[in-house]
């Protein structure tokens, strides 16, 4: 979904909502959209509906992924999936580190990272969310988390490989509270974390690393924060959920 060109992604993100066959309700119904949108447009369905996904997708440029991946290449880990499961059931990408799996489950930086080795691995996309808790934006701790995020959860990758990335700035403050970080405030934050890219992983991953946002994007505010120069698309949750709403922001790119 990177295709190193920094064309505009814009990703929904269902967390545990919809089930088989209203997830492929939903793909019939966006995909028009999607064909005359000038933007990748991909969808992060739940495990189950993967597939059926992948299968009604099939002749529209949505891309279908999974919101999380196991780890472990395969084995005694109940409940876990697998990143070759996840190819196999027609998965393009995958979420890893979003803040519910880091606060509900104690995921960490080191299996974030494991994570999205993993996907490479494979050839899945990772999309890897990183962001500050409301406690860390108001002790003006943003810049140090993203720095430590971003060098943990991409460590020992190759520039090659980050350049291949997606990365997701979800300050944990603005997901599903209806208060969005400003434009002026994401394209700061978000030309920093360019910054901290550049100075270890060089020029060419800066430059081809794909920086979305996330955190109550809604059709009022896509166009304004998606217009910022570092950022090349947007992570939507609860706007994902409602045809209208998603489509109105995939047909405004
Ligand atoms: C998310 O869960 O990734 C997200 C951005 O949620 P929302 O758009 O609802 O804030």
């Amino acid at each position: 979904m990177n295709k190193g060109v920094r064309t505009k992604v814009i990703i929904g993100n269902w967390k545990m909502n919809k089930t088989i066959a209203e997830a492929r309700a939903f793909v019939a119904g966006l995909a028009a959209a999607a064909n005359n949108s000038k933007c990748i447009v991909g969808l992060a369905v739940p495990f189950t509906a993967i597939a059926a996904c992948a299968q009604s997708a099939k002749e529209t440029p949505i891309a279908i992924g999974a919101q999380n991946v196991s780890q472990a290449e395969e084995g005694a880990f109940t409940g876990e999936i697998s990143s070759i499961m996840l190819k196999e059931a027609g998965a393009a990408f995958a979420i890893v580190g979003h803040s519910e799996r880091r606060r509900y489950f104690h995921e960490d930086d080191r299996q974030v990272n494991s994570k999205a080795m993993r996907l490479l691995s494979v050839g899945l996309q990772p999309v890897v969310c990183i962001g500050e808790t409301l406690d860390e934006h108001e002790s003006g701790l943003t810049k140090e988390v993203l720095s430590r995020h971003l060098k943990q959860s991409l460590m020992e990758m190759t520039p090659r490989e980050v350049s291949s990335l997606i990365v997701a700035y979800e300050p944990v403050w603005a997901i599903g509270t209806g208060r969005a970080a400003s434009p002026d405030d994401v394209q700061a934050v978000h030309a920093y974390c360019r910054s901290v890219v550049h100075q270890i992983w060089g020029g060419e991953a800066a430059s081809k690393i794909s920086i979305l946002y996330g955190g109550s994007v809604t059709l009022a505010n896509a166009d304004a924060i998606a217009a910022q120069p570092d950022v090349d698309g947007l992570l939507i949750g609860g706007a994902s959920l409602s045809l209208e709403s998603f489509c109105g922001i995939v047909e405004k790119f």
